[in-house]
């Protein structure tokens, strides 16, 4: 079914999948079934809900971001890979670093890359607000996404601090966008982002939403602040 169906469904995103490609997504499918059963990885199971809720929606942020050969993302708390292991298969001479706090998590996106045979994937185990000052991460990205991680003030004082200065962070988002950006409407200034689109995103019944963010100048080493004291007060 996914490989009958995703490069029929991707095209609409703008994003063309070779067989070989359409072949690692299946293949893909079958890993995260398995593995799912020994660890928590998603809720979402069926291979169609995976297909559309995963594979589908990780893409269709594709055409909001310029996903050329060389350049460098960073997907902050992946999860099962979610966007940043579906880009990866997508866009094989974009180079993906994968992060996630839980290392089982990191170790199974590992064993996925092997197994397709990716060579533009790094999976990271750590927290993004303490990764965020390590000089191997800091500013070092084009591109920063993240998915169902944390409310967007948050999600945005975690990514801020990996993305280069003139690099964007795309937010995939829930239904209620607009409030949440209202809630970030402090936050967004102080990291030195700017608001630059935000799009919602049909896809059949499913939908949701993207923000991008621009960052407009270097961030100061304070942030991101430590994790108690984010989760104390958000920006
Ligand atoms: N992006 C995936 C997973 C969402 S679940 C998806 O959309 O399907 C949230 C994930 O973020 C979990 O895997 C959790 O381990 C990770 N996470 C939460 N807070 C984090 C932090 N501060 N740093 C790194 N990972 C974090």
């Amino acid at each position: 079914m996914i490989l009958e169906t995703i490069r029929q469904e991707a095209k609409a995103f703008g994003v063309d999948l070779s067989e070989d490609q359409a072949v690692q997504f299946d293949r893909y499918f079958h890993l995260l079934a398995e593995w799912n059963e020994k660890i928590n990885l998603t809720a979402i199971t069926e291979e169609k809900e995976v297909l559309i809720k995963h594979f589908l929606d990780s893409l269709s942020g594709a055409k909001y971001m310029r996903l050329e050969d060389r350049i460098s993302v960073a997907d902050i708390g992946t999860g099962a890979g979610f966007p940043g292991m579906a880009l990866a298969i997508a866009f094989p001479k974009v180079h993906f670093t994968l992060m996630d706090a839980t290392g089982k998590k990191v170790r199974f996106l590992q064993m996925v890359s092997d197994t397709l045979g990716l060579r533009n994937v790094t999976a990271v185990q750590g927290r993004a607000e303490e990764l965020a000052h390590d000089p191997a991460y800091r500013e070092q990205f084009d591109i920063v996404t993240s998915r169902a991680v944390a409310s967007l003030p948050v999600l945005l004082e975690y990514c801020a601090g990996f993305v280069k200065k003139g690099g964007v962070i795309a937010a995939y988002k829930g239904p209620s966008l607009d409030e949440e950006l209202a809630l970030a409407r402090t936050a967004v200034p102080k990291l030195h982002l700017e608001l630059k689109q935000k799009e919602e995103i049909r896809i059949g019944d499913h939908s949701h939403t993207i923000a991008v963010f621009e960052k407009k100048k270097a961030l100061e080493e304070r942030y991101p602040r430590p994790h108690a004291q984010i989760r104390k007060k958000s920006l």
